[in-house]
């Protein structure tokens, strides 16, 4: 982790159509300072290799862009809670597959959502995700790590809530591979009331006191379209939604926050862009 200067380094999720490096020159384009990807497309199984060239030309844009701490979000279908053994099964295959893309295009994180245990209890839950993680283990080299994000979960009552991470990392065999991202909307929308500095630094004590002080590493900055509490995951423009600039300010300016990269997961319509959500950050960044 390399600190910036002027605060957080700011930038998006973007695409890969037709070429994995292209993500690189669309964060560029956008403005952005740091990065997250699909290596695949997230609402299918089967899915091609990567090519030795995108993944050259993917790693040596990444590094005349200055993209050193760029996230591989894991894609949406496999399920790590599963209590169901093929699911189950399929879905650490995948996990063990962005880990090797993790390492072929230099990148240090995979975020991963904690998945559903359906009709079985957290107990369950929590050890299902850590034998997941601990089955990867080996495959993830220093100092990578697999970041797992809390989600909005009304239904399903599991990955919403910062002791759900605590009580994996309690079954995990090596914590150092493993980290936290968090996702604003998602957190807000779970009932953490993060849309004034005082919540939403509450918050980042709670997870420093029951998960620890270094497990932060990513956040997934969104405003939510979903009221405190209401379960709705929605993500907003920045400054347009629910949360509001307050929270949003205090991740720009205090200092607390200097070392985490922070992503873009906003809309992606004609109405607001990536790059006008980058340059509203940069102005709370700046200090107004
Ligand atoms: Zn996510
Ligand atoms: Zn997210």
């Amino acid at each position: 982790m390399v600190e910036n200067d002027i605060g957080p380094r700011i930038g998006a999720h973007k695409s890969i159509a037709k070429s994995i490096d292209l993500a690189v020159d669309r964060g560029v384009q956008s403005t952005c300072e740091c990065l997250q990807i699909f290596t695949r497309p997230p609402r299918r199984w089967d899915v091609p290799q990567l090519s030795p060239e995108a993944t050259q030309n993917f790693v040596q844009k990444s590094r005349a862009a200055n993209y050193y701490d760029t996230a591989i979000h894991m894609p949406y279908l496999p399920n790590l809670a599963s209590p169901d053994d093929t699911l189950f099964e399929k879905s650490v295959k995948v996990l063990h597959e962005e880990v090797e893309k993790m390492v072929l295009l230099q990148v240090p994180y995979v975020i991963t959502h904690l998945g559903s245990p359906k009709n079985q209890d957290e107990r369950f839950a929590a050890k299902r995700v850590a034998d997941a993680l601990n089955r990867v283990r080996e495959y993830i080299k220093d100092p990578s790590m697999i970041l797992l994000e809390n989600s909005t979960a009304k239904r399903k009552k599991w990955g919403n809530k910062i002791e759900h991470f605590e009580k994996i990392l309690g079954h995990v065999q090596e914590e150092q591979y493993v980290g936290i991202c968090l996702d604003t909307a998602h957190a807000y929308s779970s009932g953490y009331d993060i849309s004034t500095s005082e919540g939403l630094n509450e918050v980042i004590d709670l997870i420093e006191a029951q998960i620890g002080k270094d497990k932060l590493r990513l956040i997934h900055i969104n405003d939510s379209k979903g009221k405190l509490g209401s379960g709705i995951d929605h993500h907003e423009h920045i400054g347009k939604g629910y949360i509001g600039l307050d929270c949003f300010r205090e991740l720009m300016q205090n200092p607390r926050f200097k070392r985490l990269p922070m992503i873009l997961e906003t809309p992606k319509d004609d109405n607001i862009c990536d790059k006008e959500n980058l340059e509203l950050l940069r102005r709370l960044r700046s200090g107004e």
